[in-house]
């Protein structure tokens, strides 16, 4: 099964997933791989560090779009792949759906031409399920500003009306694909937001 996990900054998505990824290596053992993108083997954390570089102020948008999507595409045959042929779960933070946030919306290059992008990039392989954090825009800006201790990279600069377009973005492709995209309010106490979580994976993967 491959389950992806999307939403726009601030959301909790990294504290969430920590924590299932506590839960469920328990009960999955050797069968569960956790991982993220962009990243997750040497082309492709060469490709995200290009794009998180702050000294790369000069690049373009379409420019961005393809080293993710090329990223993805690494990370794709090079690590998802390959699990989901041994029978592995796979858990992805983020994939095609952020490109089609952030590229597609945030930047403007327009949906459509991101998710053709990316229908090339992984030969249309979709998610079983994806569970998509959502917050309202303030909510998740205050978030960053208030708790991220990450690094500040070129990516997390961007002012409010980015992310309103980025987290409608999010919700037209629920309204457009209900069967897939399972949408958790992220504007909750951690605690709730992670049994949420369960609950969908669980009803959706009994056993
Ligand atoms: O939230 P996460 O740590 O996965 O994302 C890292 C940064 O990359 C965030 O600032 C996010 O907004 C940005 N990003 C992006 N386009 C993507 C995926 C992530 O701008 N396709
Ligand atoms: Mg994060």
């Amino acid at each position: 099964a491959f389950i992806t996990f999307e939403g726009p900054d601030g959301a909790g998505k990294t504290s969430v997933l920590n924590a299932l990824i506590d839960d469920y290596s328990l009960q999955l053992g050797e069968k569960l791989l956790t991982t993220r993108e962009p990243g997750g083997n040497k082309i492709s954390e060469a490709i995200r560090a290009i794009i998180m570089d702050k000294a790369n102020t000069e690049m373009d948008a379409r420019t961005e779009a393809l080293l993710f999507a090329a990223a993805r595409r690494q990370h794709l045959v090079q690590t998802v792949l390959p699990a989901l042929d041994a029978g592995k779960v796979v858990f992805s933070d983020r994939y095609v759906d952020s490109s089609i946030a952030y590229q597609g919306a945030g930047r403007e290059i327009g949906e459509a031409a991101v998710a053709e992008m990316n229908l090339f990039a992984t030969k249309g392989l979709t998610p079983d399920l994806t569970i998509y954090f959502d917050v309202p825009s303030e909510v998740g800006l205050t978030r960053i500003h208030e708790y991220r201790s990450d690094e500040i990279n070129r990516l997390d600069n961007e002012e409010l009306s980015f992310h309103r377009r980025v987290r409608h973005a999010y919700l037209k492709l629920l309204q457009d694909e209900p069967q897939r995209i399972t949408l958790i309010d992220a504007n909750q106490p951690l605690e709730k937001v992670i049994t949420d979580t369960k609950k969908v994976i669980a009803q959706r993967f009994p056993n």
